[in-house]
């Protein structure tokens, strides 16, 4: 900003960055450090049921944040509520492409090279799959996908999930974004991403596999299959290895589908009957007092 100040007059805007940014000195940054590690105390403790408690450490995060998104302004980190505006539109490709390759507000090209790009280094696993359920995660799971395939171009990368499933029509239509992964699970996942392990395990074609759209060097192609889900046959989801103790949460919460689809499916209004090929399906009342 000092830079620019030299060449043209800064807007109002880049004058109110530049004077937060010299608020922020050493002192104050120690002291959000304290603040944060604190409020996390509290989200994770009893003190979580406290209303003032909560309301402060809430507080604390807010400004966490928004300290964080002066170093990538004009970018707004948000958390709570998980709203971060990287200042692009989500749904357009060509936005989204931009956004992934912007070093100034996407927070998410630091998240990889300090945190992701580590961890997939030790790990070096042959499939990454990302989940994109709520469409504010497109922009983190873009940037991830197209570091992963950057810096480890071996590692087949495949997107699915409930954002995923809408876009079906989309995505082949769109191959500069497409070229950013190598497959797509759409509808159900878990017969189809065992199929897609088990096959790039051992390099077979991804013709069979149902519920997958995928690129190989003649384009993308979509799969004629379609596979829902035998409900009763399915065992419960497993948890193993996921940091569960480090969510902002007193109480372990875990997800658990004991039924897919709607019974009822008649409100107009509604598109949850998209995300599925199948209807209403639910597991035995035994399996699920058991499981
Ligand atoms: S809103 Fe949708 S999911 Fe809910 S009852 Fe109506 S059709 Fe079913």
């Amino acid at each position: 900003l000092r830079k620019l100040a030299k060449r043209r007059e800064l807007e109002e805007w880049e004058t109110d960055l530049q004077l937060a940014l010299c608020d922020l000195t050493r002192d104050r940054v120690a002291e959000l450090t304290r603040k944060a590690e604190q409020a996390k105390q509290i989200v994770r403790g009893r003190e979580f049921y406290d209303a003032d408690k909560l309301e402060w450490a809430i507080n604390v995060f807010r400004e966490v944040t928004s300290t964080i998104s002066l170093v990538y302004a004009p970018a707004r980190i948000c958390m709570p509520p998980m709203e971060t505006d990287l200042s692009y539109k989500i749904y357009v490709s060509s936005e989204v492409l931009d956004a992934v390759q912007d070093t100034q507000v996407n927070v998410y090209r630091d998240v990889f090279e300090h945190i992701l790009k580590p961890a997939i280094a030790a790990e070096q696993p042959d499939v990454i799959g990302i989940s994109i359920v709520l469409q504010q995660q497109v922009f983190s799971t873009m940037t991830f996908c197209a570091l992963i395939k950057q810096h480890f171009p071996d590692i087949h990368v495949t997107i699915g999930g409930n954002t995923v499933t809408r876009l079906r029509d989309v995505l082949p239509t769109t191959p500069d974004l497409f070229a950013l992964f190598d497959s797509a699970v759409v509808y159900e996942g878990e017969t189809a991403f065992l199929q897609l392990v088990e096959a790039v395990g051992a390099g077979r074609e991804l013709a069979n596999i149902p519920n997958l759209i995928y690129r190989d060097a003649s384009g993308i192609h979509t799969s004629p299959l379609t596979y829902a889900e035998d409900m009763v046959s399915l065992p419960p989801p497993d948890f193993t290895g996921l940091p569960l103790e480090r969510y902002f949460l007193p109480d372990r919460i875990l997800p658990y589908l004991a039924t897919r689809g709607c019974y009822w499916g008649r409100c107009e209004f509604c598109d949850h009957g998209e995300g599925y090929t199948a209807g209403y399906r639910t597991k035995k009342i035994d399996q699920i007092i058991e499981e």
